[in-house]
């Protein structure tokens, strides 16, 4: 049974973080001709009005993306934010946008940036979600599928184009999701070696990420690149404190290209939080 909305969330610190890793991910791929499949294994909606009623509730787009909104005279000035805040100005309904009426999600992210010779692939589980997304506006070579994203990445693989950037994104509300995914990962990895995967986590007390990051190690996955940030408090968000991701393949120069970007954000949640890179398995 899936309950979770990720429009109750929308634009929160996580989907900064999140979103941001993803875009300089694209931006590498985009800097060579060869086409490229996107696989959203998670997708959500699509694009999120701030006003709707489930993302008003909390708002916590206001301790996200608004930050940056508010903020980015100043983080214009390192090149990768001065190009996401213009993606992000870019999704807002009322053009020139001078105020934040929507933040746009992973698909809107992907599809974006889509080339002629590139496709993407887009699975949302939920019904309901899956309505929203059906109802958006996508590239003619986008595709979207209500089914289940894992069984769904498994199957498609290898794909045809000669490069893969996958997300995977999941709501974790089963605790045996963290399993799945590291098994799912592994699964496709050796279907597709030379694959770019990029993977969320929360960062929670009770560390059960830790499931799916030793899984990974233990099953002999190299090349694995971790990046979080964390506040450094309980957040109301579910007892959420930092975001985290993982980059299996991460293109040459993301690390630094990143690390420029987060250092000038992340003293935006305030002086107890903090950020940090590293490998979490080398090469
Ligand atoms: N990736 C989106 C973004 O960045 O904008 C947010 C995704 S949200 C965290 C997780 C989504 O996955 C929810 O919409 C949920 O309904 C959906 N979901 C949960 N289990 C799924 C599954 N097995 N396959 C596909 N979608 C699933």
């Amino acid at each position: 049974m899936l309950s979770y909305q990720h429009a109750y969330h929308a634009g929160n610190f996580a989907d900064v973080h999140k979103h941001l890793t993803l875009y300089a991910v694209i931006d590498h791929l985009l800097r060579k001709k060869s086409s490229v499949t996107y696989i959203d294994t998670h997708a959500g909606r699509g694009r999120y009005p701030l006003q709707a009623k489930e993302t008003s509730r909390l708002a916590e787009y206001r301790h996200g993306a608004e930050k940056l909104w508010q903020a980015r005279q100043t983080l214009q000035a390192d090149p990768l934010l001065e190009d996401w805040l213009a993606g992000l100005a870019s999704a807002q309904q009322h053009q020139p946008a001078t105020r934040l009426d929507h933040y746009p999600g992973s698909p809107w992210w992907m599809a974006q940036r889509l080339r002629a010779q590139d496709s993407l692939q887009l699975f949302e589980l939920h019904p309901g979600e899956h309505g929203h997304l059906s109802q958006q506006e996508l590239p003619v070579r986008a595709r979207h599928r209500h089914a289940d994203g894992l069984s769904g990445l498994l199957s498609g693989l290898p794909v045809k184009s000669p490069r893969l950037c996958v997300l995977v994104d999941p709501s974790y509300e089963r605790k045996s999701e963290y399993a799945e995914v590291a098994d799912t990962l592994l699964e496709a990895m050796r279907k597709a070696r030379h694959a770019i995967m990029l993977v969320w986590y929360p960062l929670l007390p009770a560390e059960h990420y830790m499931t799916l990051l030793e899984a990974l190690k233990a099953g002999g996955q190299r090349k694995i690149w971790r990046s979080e940030l964390s506040l450094g408090t309980v957040g109301r968000e579910g007892g959420m404190h930092g975001s985290g991701m993982l980059v299996i393949n991460p293109p040459w120069g993301l690390e630094q290209r990143l690390a420029d970007a987060m250092h000038r954000l992340t003293p935006l949640w305030g002086d107890a939080s903090h950020y940090r890179a590293d490998w979490w398995v080398p090469e």
